[in-house]
């Protein structure tokens, strides 16, 4: 017998809450059921989460959000990848892009390939193959329809620049035209039933407000899963050390770039996520090593143009919770977890959580396997973000600071040291359906980071050498003659979708 969920209350106006009705309404649309945002209107958002990856296109898709009028109302540029600046050395930078990096060759992964042909002598960069990181190099941009069948488009893959305030005015905007519930108050109290199970919420005027299924989007803080449920949380502060930013946003000085720029500092690293308005920048940094006061300093002295508004100190803790979906409660956004923003990975998280969500969308029955199945699937996707982002610091070279030294000597996840021991051996990273980071990912920061490994498939030494040689050669030269003939990034955008004027999705006195 069916025993369906008839209601949604999601606690939280931030991305993760509006992001939930955005996604949940839309899939959602020919069940009836009643969705509930209930936002505070005196605790702030976070108001960052400004650089994504590919799978934002996927949520616009899946959210049915005109992707065309989000860009122009979040006055969103696109990104391409991330230019890591010293990460190995100070001096040395490295590009990881997005897409696909090169063609396979008769069926050999195209990694493999191009270690052979090194091992052949021939010069080609891992980066030559990649369309990503060579438009992204000349600041070029264009989106490809599914009618274009070339192997350079079906390569490349982008994502977006966002100003995260005003992508939650849109959603909500949205959310609320499609007849999502907004009730602007703040939940004062969680009530649990003797099961465990979330009864209601109380707002601030005793005002309950009862559901099926309660979404905690309430921050760091976790009123409903870690306050009322009393979920803990996995702290993995020992892996990935940073638990402080300060962020700050400047002026446009120059064309925004289609990539995000994280250049490593003393004790942390800085981004600059380039917006068509603005630029948002930050700091990340771990206070064993650094003061606020030395922060702010530095992020300060790392800015171009003038800031426009003061820096603003942002605690976090790394880790995720034991469960994120415990009874009829689901944890999304801060609430859920949180890995330093290195790879922009979590308005993908969000995105992520909701999918499994929907996968295992519950009945009134709450089957515990159900539970558990989602839970195993979303641990395994924070793991696999924890140890991509863990090797941006266990190979840099860095011996210049207290911070930078300690990395040398940090102990690893064994997952993680599984993968790279196996790396150094085999020479591959094993592909895994449905992750976030790609084989050609790994491949990026390993050999941004200078660690190769000799071998390479041994199938391959009967390729013939020149053949090879040409292949890859012939490769690179359909890149850059495709990529040249692409507009710049800075055109394509004022010509398809250029930022509506400022001022002019606010409502008017
Ligand atoms: C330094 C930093 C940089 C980041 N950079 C990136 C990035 O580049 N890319 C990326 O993908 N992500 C990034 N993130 C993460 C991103 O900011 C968040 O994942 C995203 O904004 C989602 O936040 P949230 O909605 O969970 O929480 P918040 O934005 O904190 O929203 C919490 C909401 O809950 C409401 N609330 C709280 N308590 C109550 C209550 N009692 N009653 C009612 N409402 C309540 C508040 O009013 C608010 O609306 C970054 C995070 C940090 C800390």
């Amino acid at each position: 017998m069916q025993n369906p969920i008839k209601s949604i209350c999601i606690i939280g106006g931030g991305s993760a809450g509006w992001m939930a009705a955005a996604l949940l309404s839309s899939i959602t649309r020919g069940n009836s059921i009643k969705i509930t945002v209930i936002e505070s209107p005196d605790i702030n958002t976070i108001g960052v989460g400004e650089s994504t990856v590919p799978s934002i296109i996927d949520f616009t898709k899946a959210a049915q959000i005109d992707l065309k009028d989000f860009i122009q109302s979040t006055s969103a540029t696109f990104k391409l990848g991330i230019r890591f600046d010293n990460w190995l050395s100070s001096g040395e930078n490295f590009f990881h892009p997005f897409g696909k990096t090169g063609k396979d060759v008769n069926g050999f992964d195209f990694y493999q390939a191009w270690q052979k042909s090194l091992a052949d002598g021939e010069k080609t960069r891992w980066l030559d193959h990649s369309p990503n990181a060579i438009m992204a190099e000349h600041q070029r941009f264009m989106l490809h329809s599914n009618q274009q069948q070339h192997w350079i488009f079906s390569s490349f893959a982008h994502a977006l620049h966002l100003d995260a305030v005003k992508a939650g005015q849109y959603l909500r905007e949205l959310c609320v035209k499609r007849g999502v519930i907004r009730i602007e108050a703040t939940v004062q109290n969680v009530n649990v039933d003797k099961d465990g199970f979330i009864e209601n919420v109380s707002l601030a005027d005793n005002t309950p407000v009862s559901s099926d299924f309660y979404i905690d989007c309430t921050g760091f803080k976790g009123l409903l899963i870690e306050k009322s449920l009393n979920v803990a949380f996995q702290d993995w502060s020992d892996y990935l050390p940073c638990n402080r930013a300060v962020t700050v946003q400047t002026e446009q000085v120059d064309l925004p770039p289609p990539y995000t720029v994280a250049s490593a500092q003393k004790a942390g690293w800085s981004w600059h996520i380039p917006l068509q308005h603005r630029t948002g920048n930050g700091y990340v940094y771990c206070d064993k090593f650094c003061s606020d006061e030395a922060a702010i300093t530095l992020l300060k002295a790392n800015v171009k143009g003038k800031l426009l508004n003061e820096p603003n100190i942002i605690p976090f803790k790394t880790g995720r919770r034991e469960k994120i979906w415990h009874k009829n409660c689901l944890a999304l956004g801060l609430a859920s977890g949180f890995l330093e923003p290195l790879e922009s990975t979590a308005i993908h998280l969000v995105y992520k959580t909701l999918v499994h969500f929907i996968k295992h969308f519950p009945d009134k029955d709450f089957d515990e396997l159900n539970e558990t199945a989602f839970n195993e699937k979303i641990n395994a996707d924070y793991q696999e973000i924890r140890d991509f982002i863990i090797l941006h610091y266990c190979t840099s070279d860095r011996t210049d600071s207290d911070f930078w030294r300690w990395c040398q000597t940090m102990t690893i996840p064994p997952s993680l040291d599984e993968k790279i021991k196996a790396f150094r051996h085999r020479g591959s990273i094993e592909e895994e359906q449905g992750k976030l980071f790609t084989s050609d990912s790994w491949y990026s920061i390993l050999n941004g980071m200078h660690i190769h490994s000799k071998k390479y498939h041994p199938l391959l030494d009967g390729f013939h050498t020149q053949d090879l040689a040409n292949t890859l050669n012939k490769n690179v030269q359909e890149i850059r003659d495709m990529v040249m003939k692409m507009p710049s990034h800075h055109d394509f955008i004022q010509t398809n979708c250029p930022a509506h004027s400022f001022g002019q999705n606010e409502p008017q006195d």
